[in-house]
């Protein structure tokens, strides 16, 4: 039994059952009792289970009727003591409101956060607060929010600056202290107090009520049923479709239902699935049960008796009650917050206390209550806000812990509230101090890492996706912390030191598990066979990175904490390695004079771990010693002497070194997992407290140890003692020849070696170590960033490290040494390096990786080559170090390192050997080179320095041991001219100078006499003789590429000659020339230039021969009647781009009458193409090559493709141009023309004769056997007319072929029909294309503001052009017959045929879609005469006569005209504004009473010149096409002279209405006619909008200027299925404006038989089957086409930066770019969205596998 058949037998709850209950009466009862709980009580439990929970189906609004008069009407009355309405008027009238605005957010709603003055960017204000503040001035920051949460306008905490915005700015006078209480009576107090604590406790044990069929105490009602519900809970684990499916079986319902209950459970956290007695209930449960417990555990269900949850209903209706009332005062907010926070008198848990402990065992929608409730109450309240933050920390523990088992989502846990409580700097303060809620914390967090190994370390298991779920539960504890720390104190008190330092040191403890932590070996043999954990540990350090660094800033604050933070974490780094040298042997290690004592040790053979968050901490604090210092002013305070700098650098120096071997490639056989550390151990996100800080550490060692000692131990790390300590290391080709991989191994050691010398040198860029402030350590990020290339905002911002608040510091700096590019319609803005900060540009930047290092070299090397610069890239000017590592500058001089250098540069002597590297010289210069850099900055300096710091020197000395060996640059010397160093020259001649200039400087200061040497001048020669030689080359370089300039343009000469109509095509596609009508430009003069008519143009035979090449054979062809067919690629697609009514229904594709096309143009059918030719064969070979591979690729793997075959989509062979059938290209065709031709009249009579006879035929054959002679006498066929002939078909087979293609195909696509080509709607369906595509091209050039004629696209113009020649060939398809009858029924229209029944009014026909039919269908009636008449004759009749039709139906449509002055038209037009005027009279008088009233005849002549004009525009077009006839040269150009133009060309007289007067005999009745047409009057009264003329360009939705205008549009709309329910994914259609809830289950429809989302639906009623979307919450444009393409597009908005920010993941301020806006409905409206779909679905192919239809 489905639930819903219980619905009858259970009787509705009616107001009018409780007429006689008087709620003042039962106040006033309750005045009067002593034990007002238990009255309470007593109504409850008889009223709450009368009205709520009566059936399967609640009817909430009967329930809130009732529970309102019932139950809140004496409590209101209770608690007011009168009439509540009065009684809560009073209250507000003394309400003071609170400053703080509170407004909870909606899933969805935007935020805003101001960068320049939030506090932390948790402080957030709702859209109406922000655009009211100071804030929207500033740099702000927008998001959307996830739900919950508030808006902060008006917390003074939160903000730095402007704490209100204009409404919530409070009143001066008023004290905010004032105690709110003190406005109120006391029995008021207390009636308050009484109510609130019965119902708040009532609330609190009834949510928290787990028993199933029993109530509390009390509330047991009088008279028990038996009815139960069967509840279904939300967990996190099942999903949506395991729930349908599960309860599709278990109740028995439909699938619909199904959706709905799991919507529901989804929303609200529970939902009754059955109701009913207990035996039913429970058969349901164990269903549900049994079905969804086998992989996980059940979904839980429980049966519970209605009365049990008629009062948990009516529970969460009294909390919601309460959060109402305590709105409209601030003193009933305040008594409420002292009744929920008030313990019991046995010191019981407060009603809040329980509720809290309690969160974890409630249902969805009661906690979300609930916590609303604490929002609206304790949050708002400063005083209770600060006693709730206290329960809430005593009680954190407990929280967190529950959480942990929770399987709700975060934002519906009460622990989510920790960050509206912990942001507040002083309530954090206050818990940190009173409730040590630091330490808190973090042993919770410890606490919950439970995984360790021997040493205590975290040990992670295998990172499962349940691993992963829990630990990101763990995560939230650090965002805590995050918030407790965001807000550094500006004073501290002893309380505050100790319990910070108490904190720091469970710091500490955490940190010490994570030092050493996942380990790593280096496997040697064979692989690993299982890559280690180790995602789970660099999460952790991911998310402590910013925890770590906001311990350091609060050390920082505060001297006396920073040296005791110092001292603590020397002694846990201390206990850490506490017996660091256990098991490893003790060595002496001695080179070029010096020895040190060390151990022996190898990364490359022992355990090695990546994760030293200790050391690291330590060279934090270190460096900030410096930085404040604190070093120099209290050393006595400092454990200095402790400090064993060995110990120091040995495990940082291990990562590094591990790092080089990685590189190496000596870890190879250790996976992936290694490599992914090494990665992330260098990446932005973790650097800055990982490799940083271990450089740092590096420094602090170093600076305080004798740098020979530091190098030596380094050199042993690197496992590379040995080949620098030996006597003979010089000579190192010699003698070690052994292993080729070990040699290229040792030289990549040697590289990073160096590379490391060099940073802990260089690198100074961070306070405390280098004399810098933050701004130059971001300045010179950017610099090296934009070394690289240009790059856009966001790319910089992601190379760059956000500290806590996401800030990255750029702004400051960028426009320092950025210019900005801005972007243009596609693309973005990037910001390009000032050539003046390309000096800072340091090749060894300790970010760079090596790809950026060498991407970086040759991007500064070209510039200075395109600058005319040496190319040469020295070492930048390094800033000072700070004195505490200011002896780092002697490991430049040391004879460790010269002795390295030197071994070096010795080896370079031999030019081959593979001992030695560039990339190793290169490092050696460079180090060679920054020496000098010092040298020369210490000379400037003091002289003191000078002296101290001698390198050149010390490289001018000869080497010691053994004996004579060069000195270095003496080595340098030799290089200089050694040939295989070319590339090294501009560098060796740099440091030779240098030294030079540093000599020359040093003898001046001896000296005292700075005079020119002449070693100076020299230089000047060899600089100049330099010059010429580059001047020189570059000669040659230019003349050597204009040779090869000249050669390539020859090649390319002879390309396009043989390739002329490809080259051409694609030229003229890349800039729309005019060349195609320069092709037919008139060899005869101006006044020749018609189109239609007997007079018109005719082409020539050489005009009218074409020579084409097939793009697949490359065969020329002539295009020939009897030919072989050529045909061009076409995609033929529904289109509602010109509706001016997209509310029509659909039709019925079977019995649709294509024939009239109404002039709302509601859809039509539009061909496109591409351009590109093929022979008919070649192109029938190509497809079922494709239709071929596409089936057997399907057999083989189920991929899409982005054209769907079956359908007859294919790529065009050239262009990949999305196409779905090809047209025929037709000759022109050959006319001649007889000088004598009936006019109009004639014309028409003849016509109605010729139609006539064709009537009496058919009746004749249809009447055959049965003798009706009448018909047929009365009939005579006018001469010439042959009713039996049947004409030949002049076309060859194959163009017959195509000609059925294209038809059918037109027919098939555009009526949405199985192919028939038998069918009699195809001939119309191709006409309607025609005049479709020609009328939508016409007003595109009138939106792009382009000439009608020698503007389109070479493909457009082709396209036409075959189109329009097929139309007018396509009627041979068809039967004759056929055609005749559309002929027929067509005219009927204009000249009345007694035979023919049904035709529409003028009003309901598009005139231009009749010309083109007429004209197109007039041929199969002419090739039946042989009297002579031409067809030109006929198509300018028709043509008049349309025109005139269309005359009528424009003064039928004119608009009234404004009233306003008379329009002086000075006379010019005179003559025509009286015969319009007379026409429109005329038109008065057949209709009496239809039309206003005109008296200016300048209005009138008015809408109809601008009326027709369109039409007049498109027939140019059509005639053009069809005859061939070039334009006149006025509609080359878009403006004056267009009318008179077209006039001509069209064979016009310059006032159309002449048309009518000169025919006035045939016309007048024809006009009396269309007017007396019942649907005139009909449509001219009716209330629908008429259409009028001219019809307006349709466009895509007006776009808010501020992308928030559209958040916020967007998060005020719910889903439209379910109920008042936010739409997760709110989508745009740009098209009309509509919002649809997209993606979700709750929107789906059937289309076709196919489940679609609400995003296809809407394309198909709206669009034909295309769609244009704008998806709000990604900021994201959607392109739809039929039911499976679709792709993304870039949105129309743009941030400052000229960057999108598609997933609003950035959250920069979006504003529209009208350029690009106006470029996507330019794609819209040339009908390209769909070839861009291919297009995007080509390039990208996981396009094709998302699923579009479900969006
Ligand atoms: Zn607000
Ligand atoms: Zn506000
Ligand atoms: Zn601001
Ligand atoms: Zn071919
Ligand atoms: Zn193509
Ligand atoms: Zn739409
Ligand atoms: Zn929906």
């Amino acid at each position: 039994m489905a639930a819903a058949e219980t619905d009858s037998e259970v009787p509705c709850a009616r107001c009018s059952d409780f007429l006689h209950f008087s709620a003042k009466d039962t106040a006033a009862k309750w005045l009067e009792v002593d034990n007002l709980l238990k009255e309470v009580y007593q109504h409850l439990a008889c009223f709450v289970p009368k009205i709520y929970c009566l059936g399967p189906n609640l009817n909430p609004q009967n329930e809130d009727l009732l529970a309102q008069l019932l139950l809140q009407g004496p409590l209101e009355w209770y608690l007011c003591g009168e009439e509540p309405t009065v009684g809560l008027a009073k209250l507000e009238q003394s309400n003071q409101p609170s400053q703080l605005c509170g407004h909870v957010f909606k899933v969805g709603e935007p935020t805003y956060s101001c960068r320049d003055c939030a506090a932390d960017p948790t402080c957030v204000l709702c859209m109406q607060c922000f655009l009211g503040s100071v804030h929207k001035e500033h740099r702000y920051r927008m998001t959307t929010s996830g739900g919950g949460g508030f808006c902060d306008c008006g917390d003074t905490e939160a903000w730095k600056k402007g704490p209100y915005c204009q409404k919530h700015e409070p009143n001066i006078s008023d004290s905010s202290q004032k105690d709110p209480l003190a406005n109120l009576s006391e029995q008021m107090i207390t009636r308050t107090r009484n109510v609130f604590s019965i119902i708040l406790k009532y609330a609190v044990h009834m949510l928290t009520w787990e028993k199933e069929d029993e109530l509390p105490e009390g509330l047991e009602p009088p008279a028990r049923g038996d009815t139960y519900y069967c509840m279904l809970f939300n967990d996190e684990v099942h999903t949506y479709e395991q729930v349908i499916y599960t309860l599709q079986k278990a109740v028995n319902c439909t699938q619909k239902e199904a959706v709905s209950f799991a919507t529901t459970v989804d929303r609200d956290g529970r939902k009754s699935v059955r109701f009913g007695d207990f035996q039913f209930c429970e058969q349901a449960k164990s269903v549900i049960v049994r079905n969804t417990s086998r992989q996980t555990k059940p979904l839980r269900v429980q049966v519970m008796h209605s009365s049990v949850v008629a009062h948990q209903c009516f529970a969460l209706k009294a909390l919601n009650w309460l959060g109402q009332i305590i709105k409209s005062s601030d003193a009933l907010r305040r008594i409420l917050c002292l009744v929920g926070l008030q313990q019991g008198p046995n010191g019981e848990n407060s009603l809040v206390d329980t509720l809290m402990l309690c969160d974890s065992k409630m249902w969805k929608g009661a906690r979300n209550v609930y916590h609303q409730l604490f929002m609206s109450s304790l949050l708002m309240d400063p005083k209770y806000k600060k006693l709730f933050a206290i329960q809430f920390a005593k009680n954190y523990r407990r929280l967190q812990t529950d959480f942990m088992e929770d399987d709700h989502e975060r934002v519906v846990s009460v622990t989510s509230l920790s960050v509206q409580l912990f942001t507040a700097p002083t309530v954090a303060r206050m818990l940190i101090t009173e409730e040590n809620l630091m330490t808190t914390i973090i042993q919770t967090f410890v606490d919950h890492l439970r995984h360790r190994d021997i040493q205590g370390r975290f040990q992670f298991e295998r990172y499962t996706a349940q691993q992963a779920f829990k630990f990101r539960r763990v995560q939230s504890l650090i965002g805590d912390l995050k918030y407790v720390l965001i807000s550094r104190p500006t004073e501290w008190s002893d309380q505050l030191r100790e319990k910070f330092l108490e904190g720091f040191e469970a710091f500490l403890e955490l940190l010490k598990c994570m030092q050493g932590m996942d380990p790593v070996v280096r496997q040697v043999g064979q692989h690993i066979e299982m890559e280690p954990e180790w995602e789970a540990a660099f999460t952790l350090q991911m998310k402590l990175t910013h925890i770590i660094s906001m311990m350091q800033e609060w050390c920082a604050n505060d001297e006396k904490v920073l040296i005791e933070a110092y001292k603590k974490c020397l002694s846990a780094l201390t206990h850490c390695h506490s017996g660091f040298t256990d098991g490893e042997q003790p060595i002496t290690l001695s080179m070029c004079g010096h020895s040190v004592d060390t151990i022996r040790y190898c990364v490359s053979q022992e355990k090695v771990s990546i994760h030293l968050p200790v050391s690291r901490l330590l060279a934090g604090l270190h460096a900030l010693l410096s930085k404040t210092e604190v070093a120099y002013r209290f050393p006595e305070l400092l454990p200095l002497s402790e400090l064993s700098p060995p110990m120091l650098i040995e495990h940082p120096l291990r990562c590094l070194v591990l790092c080089a071997q990685v590189h190496a490639g000596m870890w190879r056989r250790n996976g992936f997992s290694l490599v992914n550390q090494i990665y992330y151990y260098h990446n932005v996100k973790c650097r800055v407290e990982m490799f940083d800080k271990d450089l740092v550490m590096l420094q602090a060692g170093a600076s305080m140890m004798d740098p020979n000692h530091f190098l030596m131990i380094v050199l042993s790390r690197f496992e590379l003692y040995h080949i620098f300590s030996s006597a003979d290391c010089r000579k190192r080709y010699g003698r070690e020849n052994i292993n080729k991989d070990v040699v290229q191994q040792n030289n990549t050691l040697i590289e990073e070696m160096l590379h490391l010398v060099i940073m802990v040198v260089g690198e100074r860029y961070i306070a405390g170590v280098g004399q810098v402030e933050s701004y130059d350590e971001i300045k010179r990020e950017i610099i090296h960033q934009l070394c690289i290339r240009p790059m856009a905002h966001s790319e910089l911002v992601k190379a760059l490290p956000e500290n806590e608040n996401k800030e990255t510091g750029m702004e400051r700096v960028i426009d320092h040494v950025a210019l900005f590019k801005k972007p243009g319609v596609t693309g973005r803005g990037l910001y390009k390096l000032r050539p003046e900060c390309a000096k800072m540009f340091n090749l060894y930047f300790n970010h760079y990786s090596r790809a950026d290092q060498s991407k970086a070299e040759e991007a500064q090397r070209k510039i200075k080559r395109q600058n005319g610069e040496d190319s040469v890239l020295p070492p930048p000017v390094p800033p000072h170090f700070c004195p505490l590592f200011g002896s780092l500058v002697n490991i430049l001089q040391c004879d460790v390192l010269l002795g390295i250098l030197g071994a070096v540069l010795q080896w370079a002597m031999e030019p081959s050997g593979g001992h030695w590297s560039e990339s190793m010289l290169q490092r050696v210069l460079h180090l060679l080179g920054m020496g000098l850099v010092e040298e020369q900055q210490h000379l400037t300096g003091s002289t003191e320095d000078g002296i101290s710091f001698n390198f050149t020197l010390k490289i001018s000395r000869p080497g010691e041991a053994p004996g004579n060996t060069p000195s270095i640059l003496a080595l340098l010397e030799t290089l200089q001219n050694a040939p295989h160093l070319e590339v090294h020259k501009d560098m060796i001649r740099w440091i030779l100078k240098t030294v030079a200039n540093i000599k020359t400087t040093r003898e001046c200061t001896a000296s005292a006499s700075p005079a020119d040497s002449s070693g100076h001048s020299q230089e000047e020669t060899v600089r100049d003789k330099d010059k010429a030689e580059r001047k020189r080359k570059a000669e040659m370089a230019r003349l050597r590429r204009e040779k090869i300039m000249a050669q390539m343009s020859e090649m390319q000469r002879h390309f396009i000659n043989e390739n002329k109509d490809l080259f051409q095509q694609s030229l003229e596609e890349l800039d729309a020339t005019t060349s195609t009508s320069l092709e037919h430009s008139p060899s005869t003069c101006d006044s020749t230039l018609v189109c239609v008519g007997p007079r018109r143009w005719r082409a020539s035979a050489s005009d009218r021969r074409q020579v084409v090449t097939c793009i697949l054979c490359q065969e020329e062809q002539e295009i020939r009647v009897d030919g072989k067919a050529m045909v061009l690629a076409a995609f033929v697609q529904r289109s509602t781009v010109m509706s001016k009514n997209r509310k029509r229904p659909t039709y019925n594709p079977d019995k649709y009458d294509p024939l009239f096309m109404h002039p709302d143009l509601s859809f039509g059918t539009h061909t496109g193409s591409c351009g590109h030719i093929m022979h008919s064969h070649c192109w029938q070979r190509y497809f079922e090559a494709v239709q071929a591979k596409e089936q057997r690729r399907q057999q083989r793997l189920r991929v899409h493709t982005s054209y769907d075959v079956e359908n007859g989509e294919f790529l065009c062979p050239l262009c990949e141009c999305l196409s779905n059938t090809v047209i025929p290209l037709l000759p022109l065709t050959k006319t001649t023309c007889s000088t004598e031709q009936p006019d109009q009249r004639q014309w028409v009579n003849i016509t109605s004769q010729q139609i006539k006879a064709l009537h009496a035929a058919r009746k004749k054959t249809n009447a055959e056997g049965v003798d009706d002679a009448d018909s047929a006498e009365d009939c005579h066929p006018p001469d010439g007319f042959r009713l039996d002939h049947t004409p030949k078909n002049p076309y060859s087979g194959t163009i017959k072929e195509m000609l059925t293609t294209f038809g059918t195909a037109t027919y098939k696509v555009g009526l949405k029909v199985h192919p028939n080509e038998q069918d009699a709607r195809v001939p119309i369906m191709c006409w309607g294309s025609c005049a479709y595509t020609i009328q939508s091209i016409e007003r595109l050039l009138v939106d792009e503001e382009k000439p009608l004629f020698g503007s389109l696209p070479c493909r457009q113009n082709d396209c036409l052009s075959s189109l329009t020649r097929f139309g007018s060939a396509c009627w041979t398809a068809s039967s004759q017959a056929v055609v005749h009858g559309h002929f027929i029924r067509l005219l009927a229209a204009l000249v009345p045929d007694s035979q023919v029944e049904n035709t529409p009014c003028i009003l309901d026909i598009d005139m231009f879609h009749m010309l083109v039919s007429l004209v197109l269908s007039y041929p199969a009636l002419h090739c039946l005469d042989s009297s002579g008449m031409s067809e030109d004759a006929a198509q300018l009749h028709l043509l008049h006569l349309v025109t005139i039709a269309h005359i009528v139906q424009i003064l039928l449509t004119s608009i009234p005209e404004e009233v306003r002055m008379e329009q002086e038209s000075g006379g010019a037009e005179r003559e025509e504004e009286e015969s319009v005027c007379l026409l429109y009279n005329t038109l008065r008088r057949h209709l009496s009473s239809g039309l206003h009233e005109v008296t200016s005849g300048w209005h009138l002549w008015h809408c109809v010149k601008t009326g027709i004009l369109p039409y007049l525009r498109a027939a140019a077009l059509f005639f053009h096409y069809l005859n061939g006839a070039p334009a006149p040269p006025e509609l080359h150009a878009v403006g004056v002279g267009e009318w008179e133009a077209l006039c001509g060309y069209l064979c016009l007289p310059s006032n159309p209405l002449q048309l009518y007067y000169n025919n006035l005999e045939l016309l007048e009745p024809l006009l009396q006619g269309w007017c007396s047409h019942p649907g005139v009057l009909q449509a001219l009264q009716s209330s629908t909008a008429l259409i009028r003329f001219p019809r307006e360009s349709n466009h895509l939705i007006e776009l808010p200027e501020d992308y928030s205008a559209l958040i916020n549009q967007a998060s005020s709309f719910t889903c439209p299925k379910s109920g008042g329910d936010k739409s997760r994914a709110p989508t745009l259609c740009l098209v009309c404006g509509a919002m649809l809830c997209s993606q979700s289950y709750c929107c789906q429809t059937e289309l076709e038989g196919d489940d679609v989302g609400a995003c296809t639906a809407h394309t198909f009623t709206c669009g034909a089957g295309v769609g244009i979307f704008l998806r709000v919450r990604e900021s994201q444009v959607l392109f739809l086409a039929g039911k499976t393409k679709g792709c993304f597009y870039a949105p129309p908005y743009l941030d400052d930066y000229g960057e999108t920010d598609q997933g609003l993941r950035r959250g920069n301020p979006l504003h529209l770019c009208q350029e690009r806006y106006r470029k996507i409905q330019k794609l819209w409206r040339q009908h390209s969205i769909t070839e861009e779909i291919g297009h995007a679905q080509e390039a990208n192919q996981t396009l094709v596998g998302i699923d579009w239809q479900h969006l």
